[in-house]
């Protein structure tokens, strides 16, 4: 079982600059829920994801922007900086310290030679996030839901967070998945960002299934769209002063707190 155990999980997120987007993305939520969506939406995402109340609605929503992105912590993705269509040596000299400061932070890059499979970020999203969010049942092996009751909830929330194309997620491409979360230490790399995120959002994860056991999948149907503006607002702004491996989880919340508040303040501004 690969839950995140709070009591062992280290100070600071296993892999930082993406801890430090996804806490961005989280944050942008926060900020949107309290400074611009309208009453009836509120309502309405209480109602969809289930949760009871909007004091609760607001946390879960929050975690599920923050972790949307999850899937990118793999190997083949996080092995891809500097390699594309443009090489250069002064790429191929970024790449190399990058390699060598991804490896003191302890991200589990595969060796050279090594070719790791590739699966969409967003079908590994959905993939593994109800296993980091409370659902071990032994019979879930491949990305599909398991047979709790309980857990559906887990499987919902996570199948809405993205689309590929502008489509729904297709369970097939989300088991198949599976197979690219597998390697030595991701599991960990993936639990810790979890356990981050939760953390700034002020959501204890084991908390989840319950808060989104009444979850209504139709309901969700636009909630990727909501996600996809926190991702894109976290993402946007003046040039980000990026996190460095060595950053520790205070200066990265501190940092992602202050730059949501400013990129939404810029979308308030603008609106008017
Ligand atoms: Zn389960």
């Amino acid at each position: 079982m690969d839950l995140p155990d709070e009591g062992a999980l280290p100070a600071a997120p296993a892999w930082n600059p993406l801890a430090a987007e996804l806490l961005g993305s989280g944050s942008v939520l926060l900020e949107l829920w309290d400074r611009v969506l309208p009453e009836e939406q509120r309502a309405m995402l209480t109602e969809s994801l289930g949760a009871g109340d909007e004091r609760a609605a607001r946390r879960v929503a929050a975690f599920l922007a923050g972790v949307s992105r999850l899937g990118e912590a793999n190997p083949a993705r996080m092995d891809s900086f500097g390699l594309g269509d443009h090489p250069s040596p002064a790429l191929a000299d970024a790449r190399e310290r990058w390699r060598t400061e991804a490896g003191r932070a302890g991200l589990p890059l595969p060796s050279a030679g090594d070719r790791p499979y590739r699966a969409r970020p967003e079908h590994l999203t959905a993939a593994v996030l109800p296993r980091l969010t409370g659902c071990d049942c032994p019979e879930f092996t491949d990305g599909e839901r398991c047979f709790d009751r309980a857990h559906q909830g887990l499987f919902d929330v996570a199948l809405a967070l993205n689309t590929v194309r502008g489509e729904r997620l297709h369970r097939d491409e989300v088991a198949k998945a599976h197979r690219a979360a597998l390697g030595a230490g991701w599991g960990a790399v993936r639990a810790s960002l979890v356990g981050a995120v939760a953390e700034h959002v002020g959501l204890r994860t084991e908390r989840l299934a319950g808060l989104t056991g009444a979850a209504e999948p139709d309901g969700l149907a636009g909630f990727h769209r909501l996600v996809a503006r926190c991702n894109r607002l976290a993402a946007g702004g003046p040039a980000p002063d990026f996190a460095r491996p060595s950053d520790p989880g205070e200066r990265l919340r501190e940092r992602a707190r202050r730059r949501a508040g400013e990129a939404v303040g810029r979308l308030i501004q603008g609106a008017r």
